[in-house]
């Protein structure tokens, strides 16, 4: 499972912060204009003749692009093909090996140009074979998240609260569902979700990933460090050969700084309570393991396994999107309250 992940260098810190859709960024920069040809006028040359922006490029390619604004670098993604773009540096890290352009990344006008020749040469080429070996199966336009306007790099880090990590993603599917379907599509969905409630509720929260996209564990739990969050989050589904087993579990890692132990069961008690009563499902209680993204992040962390897919009853009320919209709505309700009892 993890083999694409030992090719991936630690540079790979594709903290999905700011995920960028490039394809509307165009359509942004195009407004009111009728004629495309224009933005090419002589006004808004790009320094090289041989310059075209990662926002055309992820236009062409259907690509994801976020930019990273801890580490200054942009990220384009497609299923397994991870491409790292550090504007004044010439090297791209196109699936962890470092490529030499003909000329630096640069920034213009909120833009991001690469060589051309560079991108046809290089970049499409190993999109192309990576299509072909995923046969084409899936459309990527459907598996776009919701497209942000292109904006450019932040300066400032926003305080961010809390993490919501979508379990799984990309080539890791998580836990398959009979019947089709896989962990990672609902994680993302009730990752979303929830991500919403807390923005309604004035909370500022940010997820490690938007898109069907894979991140690994250590470069989430660099992110939620990075970003100094006061709480992780991270969603995921249970499964179990027995298909009887249902309910929802709340993991917490059996830490050995007791501060940061006894914060983490504070906010999974609050989560707890909070799905408990708004729930039909079975409570399972709070459980503890050491898992990465609960193990090695520095600020409170709880893993909620929601359901279990591999119960009719479970996977049938978690596949329902107004069931998510309750489900995300406790689990807000009980971050918040965890939250407000940090203040206290
Ligand atoms: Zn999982």
């Amino acid at each position: 499972m993890n083999s694409y992940n030992k090719k991936t260098p630690m540079q790979l810190y594709c903290s999905v912060i700011t995920i960028i859709i490039c394809s509307l960024a165009l359509c942004g920069g195009l407004a009111g204009c009728t004629n495309p040809q224009l933005v090419n006028d002589k006004a808004h040359l790009p320094q090289h003749q041989d310059s075209v922006p990662l926002s055309r490029i992820a236009q062409e390619m259907s690509l994801y692009v976020a930019w990273d604004p801890v580490e200054k670098k942009a990220l384009l993604a497609q299923d397994e093909v991870h491409i790292i773009i550090e504007p004044g540096s010439q090297i791209a890290l196109i699936c962890g090996e470092a490529k030499n352009m003909p000329f630096a990344a640069y920034v213009e006008q909120a833009e991001i140009y690469i060589s051309a020749t560079f991108y046809q040469q290089e970049i499409a080429t190993v999109l192309a074979v990576a299509k072909q070996a995923n046969g084409e199966k899936e459309s990527d336009k459907e598996i776009l998240p919701e497209i942000l306007a292109w904006q450019p790099a932040p300066t400032k880090t926003e305080a961010i609260q809390v993490i919501v990590d979508a379990g799984h993603g990309g080539h890791d599917p998580g836990a398959k569902i009979v019947g089709g379907g896989s962990e990672k599509t609902l994680t993302l969905a009730i990752a979303q979700k929830l991500l919403a409630h807390l923005q309604r509720q004035g909370v500022a929260a940010k997820m490690t990933r938007t898109g069907d996209i894979y991140i690994a564990r250590e470069e989430r739990v660099k992110l939620a460090n990075a970003l100094q969050a006061l709480c992780f989050v991270s969603v995921h589904l249970n499964s179990a050969p027995v298909p009887s087993a249902s309910g929802f579990e709340i993991w917490i890692s059996p830490d050995a700084n007791k501060t940061r132990y006894a914060k983490s069961l504070r906010l999974a008690r609050h989560v707890r309570a909070a799905l408990k009563k708004n729930l039909p499902l079975r409570d399972r209680g709070i459980r503890r393991n050491d898992f990465q993204v609960i193990r090695d992040t520095t600020m409170p962390a709880v893993l909620v396994e929601c359901a279990f897919v591999s119960n009719e009853q479970d996977l049938a009320w978690i596949s329902d999107a107004e069931k998510q919209e309750q489900l995300t709505a406790a689990m807000a309700q009980g971050i918040l309250s965890f939250l407000t009892s940090l203040r206290k």
